[in-house]
């Protein structure tokens, strides 16, 4: 029976950084969320001609928020399918992490953006040409931002000011290999801060293994990378175990630089991506009560089959840590919304919005699960995706078969001697 009408019923419906946790129903009709929460009875609406989804035992919640992830298929190296590896998973929006800058910008929205079911925001990379090619660990040596002519402010500022509805901050990759063996790092940095101040809009900032310190250094007068950032900007690729861990090695605990940033409402978003997350950082992490305000994959074409596979498995990584349910709906939920400057539309079911909607279930299961350099736990619960609509629409979930790949793991191990943070033993490789 086609309609434009359906029924939600009987989720627990998780919702607005978790002022609302109860069990009810979610009523649409035409696109637009009619009731949260209320019990339905399917009869007395729309003339009993509406569709009926059994949510029992699953988690209903606003469509979820992958905040890092990479977009631009055929352009650049990393892109992915957006729809196939993110929609088809229970993710309604994605924010695209600098694939494209000023130069590239304009095949992300025509060729990706308005060509996906999947709804796609970025962040504008401060190098005018984004991610085209350099700089792509795995595709080659060189860095976006080798040269400082491709680090233009005026391109960026402008670009984002007459693309408000699809730019929503800027990026920049603190790395020495993508800076010209680090020569360029603090100006890249300083021009990308310049930028996002300008627009007014967050800077997201990946930091691995960069010149630019994590705390500011007795007798050194530069910038630091969460130092310089504001309440608001985002700190990538929290839980990687390189360089420039948030984890001082020797005592095993986060820098006080990191606490009190967070504490500052500088937002900590995971970044899993291929080599950015490792058990052993978020252990410690977990047990100083540090949880990322956002979770997300950075997800791209080096990843899909491991480790990071999708958000679902980044979501119950932190499920197995011990974070609060109500801390990770949020962080895919509401955090991001915020983040992004969408409060008013996206991150939270509410009456009268469009509707975009996730139903996850939590199942028992038992898994090994690797991090980035091949370090694993066994994963004994997980988000699995039920259902999603996109703008009023349902589209079908595909199920991951690929899970957990030994190969991936083994790949991951080669790295595993460059970590600063890490297990005692170095995990088993083929
Ligand atoms: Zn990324």
């Amino acid at each position: 029976m086609a309609t434009d009408s359906f029924i939600i019923k009987n989720g627990r419906i998780i919702n607005n950084n978790s002022v609302v946790d109860m069990i009810g129903d979610v009523y649409v009709r035409k696109n637009e969320i009619i009731s949260v929460g209320v019990p339905i009875n399917t009869d007395c609406h729309d003339n009993g001609n509406v569709a009926v989804f059994d949510a029992s035992q699953c988690l209903i919640l606003s469509g979820l928020i992958d905040l890092h992830v990479h977009a631009y298929e055929y352009a650049t190296p990393l892109g992915i399918n957006i729809d196939k590896y993110c929609l088809a998973r229970g993710v309604t929006t994605v924010v695209d992490a600098g694939s494209s800058g000023a130069c590239t910008f304009p095949g992300l929205k025509k060729f990706i953006a308005e060509r996906s079911e999947t709804r796609l925001l970025c962040f504008l990379h401060i190098a005018s040409h984004g991610l085209a090619a350099a700089g792509c660990s795995g595709f080659g040596a060189g860095g976006e931002c080798d040269h400082l002519n491709q680090v233009d402010v005026n391109a960026c500022t402008t670009t984002i000011a007459a693309n408000q509805d699809a730019i929503v901050g800027v990026k920049v990759r603190l790395s020495a290999d993508v800076a010209d063996n680090g020569k360029h790092e603090e100006e890249v940095y300083r021009r990308a801060l310049t930028a996002a101040r300008k627009c007014n809009v967050p800077l997201m900032v990946h930091h691995t293994m960069s010149t630019i310190p994590v705390q500011d250094l007795a007798g050194r007068n530069g910038l630091s990378c969460p130092g310089n950032l504001d309440a608001g900007d985002v700190y990538t690729h929290t839980f990687h175990g390189y360089a420039s861990s948030i984890i001082d090695p020797v005592s095993k605990t986060v820098l006080p630089a990191i606490h009190n940033a967070q504490k500052r409402g500088v937002i900590f978003d995971v970044g899993h991506g291929q080599g950015s997350f490792s058990w052993t950082a978020a252990e410690i992490g977990a047990k100083e009560n540090f949880w990322p305000d956002t979770i997300s994959t950075d997800m791209h074409s080096g990843n899909i089959h491991g480790p990071v596979y999708d958000l679902n498995l980044v979501m119950s990584r932190f499920l197995h840590l011990g974070m609060p349910l109500s801390k990770i709906i949020s962080a895919v939920t509401s955090t991001p919304a915020r983040v992004i400057g969408r409060t008013k539309t996206l991150g939270s079911l509410e009456v009268g919005r469009e509707a975009d909607i996730t139903v996850l279930k939590i199942v028992d299961c038992d898994i090994i699960l690797e991090d980035c350099q091949g370090q694993v736990r066994n994963i004994k619960k997980r988000f699995h995706p039920v259902a999603v609509w996109k703008s009023g629409r349902m589209f079908p979930i595909v199920n991951i078969d690929n899970c957990p790949n030994e190969k991936s793991r083994c790949n991951g191990v080669n790295e595993w001697d460059k970590l600063k943070v890490k297990d005692e033993n170095k995990p088993s490789s083929l």
